[in-house]
């Protein structure tokens, strides 16, 4: 059951993943969360910085998605800058829009992963469809409302694994 929530990788930010090594493990989509992963939530649009890395990772083959639960509105400035496709309202952790990128875009599973800072949304969605799942520190403290309640139940998933030595907050594995 616990295992339902650990990330088959954990690293600092979006920034720190070893992308090479994805993209030689047969990774060919990756998937991002926006709010706390690739923008803070109080921030509107992308960094030039984001931006960067969205471009990079194009250009060496991936295709680059969002999945998130924020609203249409929201996303619209990400998908428009970043130039990418978007899944609004997603509602993970279910693996409806998971699972309609892997129909849509005939992905096999062991060739999309996400990238995300949520385990009771991210994590747990992308390991329900059997996805790569990759965790990433909250770019902030502040977080939606309604996230503050899932931050609640993470820090108890947490807990529960620091004491089976699943998952230490922090130590970051690839
Ligand atoms: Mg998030």
């Amino acid at each position: 059951m616990l295992e339902k929530f650990i990330p088959d990788k954990y690293q600092k930010s979006v920034f720190t993943i070893d992308y090479k090594k994805l993209k030689l493990c047969g990774i060919k989509c990756i998937i991002f969360d926006v709010d706390n992963t690739l923008a803070p939530i109080s921030a509107a649009k992308p960094s030039r910085k984001v931006k960067d890395l969205v471009e990079r990772l194009k250009d060496m083959g991936f295709r680059v998605l969002i999945v998130s639960n924020a609203s249409k509105k929201r996303l619209t400035p990400f998908k428009e800058l970043l130039e990418v496709d978007c899944a609004a309202s997603s509602k993970k952790p279910f693996g409806f829009k998971f699972r309609k990128v892997l129909n849509d875009y005939k992905y096999k599973v062991n060739e999309v992963a996400i990238v995300g800072d949520q385990i009771m949304t991210d994590i747990l969605g992308g390991n329900r469809v059997g996805i790569t799942t990759i965790l990433v520190n909250p770019i902030s403290t502040k977080d939606q409302i309604f996230t503050y309640i899932l931050r609640f139940f993470e820090n108890i998933v947490i807990k529960k694994a620091m004491k089976k030595e699943l998952f230490t907050k922090g130590q970051y594995y690839e």
